[in-house]
């Protein structure tokens, strides 16, 4: 048993979309193989009780041709295999009693030391106490050779798991969610297209919302007028130096006014 988890219920990929060359490539089953051109590829490995929820959106789109070219690989171990009993069971009752349960230590920590065999990276666990993820992050992880993550659900971890393997906390934002899926693939999305290769665009990445401590400026596209609305002159111009002035301007502007503290931290930083 390796961390491929049992695909039985996979959902087979469906056949009349026009993707059917893409498609296959893309199943769960697929991603679980370690093929030798994989053995560099950043490495995403997670724990979850919803295998089958991964790779989920990250197998669209830029992130999805970037599994499929090798540059990153998505594993998962399925926690429901190290659950106790006939029935499997992760979970019990909080001690000291409350709502909701609580994943048991004993099974969860049969998961991550399997995990651990081979998965890459520090191990996190997605959680509303933790460290807010943010883009110096996603930069950071973008640098080690991968990422382990572990995805609660009910009422979380057991403290005594946290403790016992030293797991860092990484929250998405300031809200709860019902399980740690989502977050782990917001967090994967933002990591993986920082990798090199990844996006069409390597100057994309240097210029967006939050790479400088700056949100983005305004984007237009064609038609030149849109429901009376013209394109800025400026950036019909064909003047790049005054092109970038704007941009920079409305960056800062925009920054100042919806986020106090980003414009705060750059002000510190520059005397721009
Ligand atoms: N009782 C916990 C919340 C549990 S929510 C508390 O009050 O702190 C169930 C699971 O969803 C968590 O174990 C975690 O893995 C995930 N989760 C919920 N909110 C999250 C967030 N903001 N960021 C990352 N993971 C989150």
């Amino acid at each position: 048993m390796s961390d491929e988890t049992p695909k039985t219920t996979a959902k087979q990929p469906n056949k009349s979309h026009g993707r059917k060359t893409m498609r296959p490539t893309l199943q769960p089953r697929e991603l679980m193989s370690h093929a030798p051109d994989l053995a560099r590829a950043w490495q995403a490995h997670i724990i979850t009780l919803f295998p089958e929820a991964f790779p989920g959106v990250l197998g669209e789109s830029l992130t999805g041709k970037a599994i499929k070219d090798g540059k990153w690989q998505l594993t998962t171990t399925d926690l429901r295999l190290f659950g106790e009993g006939k029935h499997r069971n992760v979970d019990d009752t909080p001690a000291g009693g409350g709502a909701g349960m609580v994943l048991r230590p004993d099974v969860m920590g049969r998961a991550i030391d399997h995990a651990l065999k081979r998965a890459p990276g520090p191990l996190v666990y997605l959680s509303p106490r933790g460290k807010r993820f943010d883009q110096q992050m996603a930069r950071d992880w973008a640098t080690l050779p991968g990422i382990t993550m572990i995805c609660g659900r009910f009422e979380g971890l057991d403290q005594r798991v946290i403790d016992h393997y030293n797991i860092a906390e990484v929250s998405l934002g300031d809200f709860v969610l019902t399980g740690g899926e989502i977050a782990a693939q917001a967090m994967l999305d933002a990591t993986v297209r920082l990798l090199p290769g990844v996006l069409g665009n390597a100057d994309s990445t240097v210029d967006e919302s939050h790479s400088d401590g700056l949100l983005e400026h305004p984007q237009f596209t064609r038609p030149a007028t849109w429901n009376d609305r013209a394109i800025p002159d400026v950036l019909m111009s064909g003047h790049h130096g005054k092109i970038a002035e704007w941009r920079r301007a409305m960056s800062k502007d925009i920054t100042r006014q919806r986020r106090p503290d980003l414009w705060a931290k750059h002000l510190e930083k520059t005397s721009d």
